[in-house]
């Protein structure tokens, strides 16, 4: 079955594309909560060393979050975010919690503090994990996540049990892991990929760096074409029934854009550390994207309030899409909804 890394799923969700345009959708689809801004590590190319990795959700606030998003109808939730999610108290029990109420449930992780006892709890509850894992070596591991030699082997340790687990309890949980390719960690790509793939996590995702304004991280070496091609012909071949090396496409890595209308944002809501809520992350830096706060209102009572309404608008109409990241969170369904609403073929009623 297709990820579809590169691509979106909208198209599954008719009612709520329908309800969206006439202006009536009662809740987001997906939820990403980031319950820290903090990290253990410091990727060289992190988008959000920016924002100074500050802030986190207060005890017991992000138990009460995920049962409002459970009742208004949201049907995914991501902890992930600015930081390492696990460093916060209560993100394990808010995944037990998700789950329990019905979401389907993911996290995102650099999965060095994982410990015994969340093992079982993550293969139970998680519909996906995704190991953020950007290195080939614990010398480069320190390097690139610019964290200690021995999460690298840590990391590795942690992906063993977790399948072990995973395996024992028959658990459906998808084991994924994301290298950001730069050229400072490049000549371990394949390599990795094949380390992994012994380690038996579902999938290796090798995801292109692209820049953001805020981003300080700079490319110094351009990774060519030809060594993309090689290593996706070198992925193609560790495939198998149980394993996959996605090189993911280059075609996106470019900013512009055939809309000039998001339509997508009102499907993926990110809530950061301070309680901020946000439909496009990428402009975080811009408070006047900020569509509520949780700390100071419910969900329910931003999603329905006048300044969500501002904060879309601003973002429709006074944002340079072409200015935006490459292939943002959004950037996918945007153009799917968009050529929804201005078809680019014609005769569509010859259906
Ligand atoms: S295109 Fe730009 S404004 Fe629209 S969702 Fe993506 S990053 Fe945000």
């Amino acid at each position: 079955m297709s990820n579809k890394l590169d691509s979106h799923k909208i198209n599954y969700h008719p009612k709520e594309i329908a309800d969206m345009f006439e202006g009536k959708l009662q809740a987001p689809i997906y939820v990403e909560i980031s319950p820290t801004g903090i990290c253990n590590h410091k990727c060289l190319f992190c988008h959000y060393n920016y924002l100074g990795h500050e802030g986190k959700f207060k005890k017991g606030k992000m138990l009460e979050l995920v049962r409002d998003l459970a009742s208004l109808g949201v049907k995914s939730l991501v902890f992930a975010g600015n930081g390492e999610p696990t460093l916060h108290v209560d993100t394990i029990k808010a995944i037990e919690l998700a789950k329990s109420l019905g979401l389907d449930v993911a996290m995102s992780t650099n999965g060095a503090l994982l410990k015994e006892e969340h093992f079982e709890v993550l293969a139970k509850n998680l519909t996906w994990i995704r190991f953020s894992f950007n290195a080939g070596s614990d010398e480069n591991y320190a390097f690139v996540h610019q964290a200690k030699h021995s999460d690298y082997h840590k990391v590795i340790e942690n992906i063993k049990k977790l399948k072990l687990t995973k395996d024992r309890l028959n658990s459906d949980i998808t084991i994924g892991t994301q290298f950001v390719l730069i050229p400072e960690n490049k000549d371990f790509a394949l390599e990795h990929g094949t380390l992994l793939k012994s380690l038996g996590v579902d999938y290796f995702s090798v995801k292109h760096f692209y820049n953001h304004s805020h981003n300080e991280f700079e490319v110094k070496e351009e990774i060519t074409n030809e060594f993309i091609e090689k290593l996706s012909l070198q992925a193609d071949e560790l495939c198998d029934d149980s394993f996959k090396f996605i090189v993911r496409s280059t075609a996106n890595l470019s900013s512009k854009r055939e809309y000039s209308k998001c339509y997508g944002l009102e499907f993926i809501v990110f809530i950061d550390e301070n309680g901020d809520v946000y439909s496009c992350f990428s402009h975080q830096y811009d408070k006047k994207t900020i569509m509520g706060n949780i700390f100071e209102n419910s969900f329910k009572d931003i999603w329905n309030s006048k300044q969500k309404k501002e904060s879309i608008n601003y973002i429709n109409d006074c944002i340079e899409k072409n200015s935006c990241q490459p292939n943002c969170r959004h950037h996918q369904i945007n153009n799917y909804l968009w050529d929804l609403k201005h078809p680019s073929i014609e005769h569509i009623n010859f259906i």
